[in-house]
């Protein structure tokens, strides 16, 4: 069976699916729900979350009523009373006009889906069923991840149609399922599709994480058989010249940074080609270091380049490089260069241009370099798996040195890096603890905004970042609509400028350099500034609605602040009642951390933040909270099993572990 031949699924629809990653049947099922409610719980409207799917019960008050808007588009509004709280909430319908028909005044309802909790309690486009009479709403509900121009029903319906006639291959020899009491799989996909209750989810979980992780660890160890390593070409010392060009920079390494330095040159002597990750907190200076090993590379006549995520941060990069080494001229490359600017830039790297600076997205397979033999990626974790695919390309046969500030939990490198080298560096005095971390209630949020004018008087720049808008949902806080707010509001004698991703390159490296230089006091942004920038002045970040972050990425934000080491605010701008997001927020609070914050994330939200592979909706692995004895259970398979399961595993995985190791 094919996608084509489930009811309900049209051409746009596949087409959507496949935009998000689905191309046939198996990665249909495989697409997990992302959480599950238990109609035993039902919520009181007033304590339903802003943005939360919650089951609330209530009672038709009076007649739906319809608004048309223009022609073809109309809303329907019905009343409830909540019969536990006695709280009223609305259900609102688009484009559904004949919905009135459907509720009689004075019933009880149960009422299911997304709650819009701002002045009113609202529900937008809720499954409801008369309480007495109720088909689906019972047992445990599943909320499937948003694709795009699929919904939630339509998605739950393909699902179900597909399990019946998919067929689904345990890589697991049978006597290891047995030992470890592992459940048939095709089961377990059907406990997590449909299950009964929570413990059919809990064990579905399991049995499928394990599976998934032993085809994860397989893949892993046979890339990495394939892989070459061995140096064809050699650096020659230049250890002197080296330590020379360390005591003419304008700070001290600190011992980490020595260390780690070390490390490096320690790979680069081994017959083997280096394959390191830097991990270090946002500030704690992994540049420099970096900077140093291409320095090295380049006085040794070779080439080295480095990939930033963003045209912003390449640009930074640039700048600092040439500051720090004012005798080489690097090689600017990115999207935003005129037509000539780029060929003569593609035209130097041919000709063996030492260093070179520039976006991972031009890297592509067009550009040659003379002698690349130094690969550092900046931010590794942002980079998504088919840009990984195009850089492992790049540096085939050469040396490899990765950054990142999202510290990567041990179990999570262990499955995915394995034994790729890493070394730490911690933070130098200069940076951040000195960031207080206070929530802001939205009732309170105009006193911030008069606060962060006043300060701004006094020479203080401030970030406020509001969270990406996804599509067709309604949100306050964008940062356009704050912008226009503001700049006629509290802030409208003081320099801000808007910043976000749709912007066009040039007009958002304008407005970061004045950002630099001082001549914006606010930046009102999306999380474009989450990555790697570093004002020196800003000491204030307000992140609007921060429940909706992880916490990796809320404290990358917060690394924003501080670094000129003086007191700094991180305002938490939230009315979130959700118990896990306020352990999570509290959590930011009380820990400056951020391997205890990423290990806590982990634990807490599963594996997709941490690789860039959610959105391709491929490996279900990712939605899961990951227990450590599920790793080390897929590690003792992994060990017992043989090329003759290539036959079943999916040759996506292969490329899933190409991408992400580099090597
Ligand atoms: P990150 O690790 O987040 O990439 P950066 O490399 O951007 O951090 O470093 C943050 C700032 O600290 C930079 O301005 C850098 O020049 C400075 N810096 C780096 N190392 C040191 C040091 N040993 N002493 C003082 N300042 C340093
Ligand atoms: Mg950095």
């Amino acid at each position: 069976m094919v996608l084509e031949d489930i009811k309900g699924i049209g051409l746009k629809r596949i087409s959507a699916l496949k935009e998000y990653g689905i191309y046939d049947i198996r990665d249909l099922v495989s697409l997990f729900p992302s959480d599950y409610r238990d109609t035993d719980v039902i919520k009181r409207a007033d304590e339903a979350d802003d943005g939360e799917y919650a089951l609330l019960k209530g009672r038709v008050l009076s007649a739906p009523i319809t608004k048309y808007v223009h022609k073809g588009f109309s809303f329907s509004t019905i009343e409830f009373q909540c019969t536990i709280s006695g709280s009223r909430f609305s259900a609102l319908y688009y484009n559904r006009p004949y919905i009135k028909n459907q509720f009689i005044s004075g019933a009880d309802y149960l009422v299911f889906g997304k709650v819009q909790s701002r002045k009113t309690i609202c529900v937008l486009n809720p499954i409801t069923e008369r309480f007495d009479r109720v088909k689906n709403l019972k047992g445990i509900l599943t909320l499937y991840p948003q694709v795009p121009g699929v919904p939630q029903n339509v998605l739950r319906g393909a699902i179900v149609a597909a399990l019946d006639v998919v067929n689904i291959r345990t890589v697991i020899p049978r006597s290891e399922c047995e030992d470890r009491g592992l459940k048939d799989l095709p089961d377990s996909y059907r406990m997590l599709h449909c299950p009964k209750n929570m413990s059919d989810v809990y064990a579905g979980v399991r049995r499928v994480a394990i599976e998934e992780m032993t085809k994860l660890i397989f893949a892993y160890r046979k890339v990495r058989q394939n892989s070459s390593f061995v140096r064809k070409d050699e650096y020659f010392d230049n250890a002197a010249e080296l330590d020379r060009v360390i005591a003419g920079l304008s700070f001290n390494l600190t011992e980490s940074q020595h260390s780690a330095l070390s490390d490096i040159m320690n790979d680069l002597k081994a017959d083997k080609y280096m394959n390191r990750l830097i991990m270090g907190d946002v500030g704690s200076g992994k540049t420099i270091v970096a900077f140093l090993a291409m320095y090295y590379a380049a006085m040794c006549g070779r080439q080295a380049l480095i990939l930033a995520p963003t045209e912003v941060l390449a640009r930074q990069h640039y700048e600092r490089f040439i500051q720090f080494f004012p005798d080489i001229q690097p090689i600017f490359l990115t999207s935003s260069l005129k037509a000539d600017a780029k060929r003569k830039a593609v035209k130097d790297i041919a000709d063996g241009a030492k260093i070179v600076i520039g976006t991972h997205s031009l890297f592509s397979k067009t550009i040659e370099f003379k002698d690349l033999a130094l690969v550092v990626t900046d931010e590794q974790q942002r980079f998504g798996v088919a840009q990984r695919n195009a850089m492992e390309q790049k540096s085939k046969g050469a040396d490899v040195l990765i950054m990142s500030a999202t510290p990567i939990p041990r179990t999570m490198s262990l499955l995915l890096y394995g034994d790729l080298d890493v070394s730490l560096i911690e933070r130098h005095n200069n940076a951040g603890s000195n960031i207080d971390t206070v929530f802001v209630p939205y009732l309170k949020v105009e006193d911030m905004f008069d606060y962060i004018a006043k300060r701004s008087r006094s020479g203080v720049q401030s970030y406020i970042v509001c969270p990406k808008i996804d599509e067709g949902e309604t949100d306050t806080f964008s940062a356009k609509e704050l912008y226009s707010e503001l700049i006629k509001g509290a802030f409208r004698n003081i320099s801000c400028a808007l910043l976000h991703g749709k912007m066009k390159e040039s007009e958002k490296n304008r407005i970061m350099s004045d950002f630099n230089s001082g001549r914006i006091s606010v930046l009102i942004s999306t999380t474009v500034v989450e990555v790697g920038i570093d004002v020196k002045a800003a000491d204030i970040i307000a992140i609007m609605s921060a429940e909706r972050y992880g916490l990796s990425q809320l404290h990358q934000l917060r690394g924003r602040v501080g670094r000129s080491g003086g007191k700094a605010y991180c305002f938490l701008i939230t009315n979130t009642k959700n118990a896990d997001s306020l352990e999570r927020l509290n959590m930011l609070r009380n820990c400056a951390d951020g391997f205890k914050l990423s290990e806590y994330d982990f634990e807490t939200r599963g594996a997709g933040d941490f690789i860039g592979t959610r959105q391709h909706g491929f490996s279900p692995l990712m939605s899961f909270k990951i227990q450590k004895t599920y790793v080390d259970a897929a590690k003792e398979i992994a060990d017992k099993l043989d090329d003759s399961i290539l036959e079943i595993l999916d040759p996506r995985y292969i490329d899933l572990i190409s991408g992400v190791t580099l090597n």
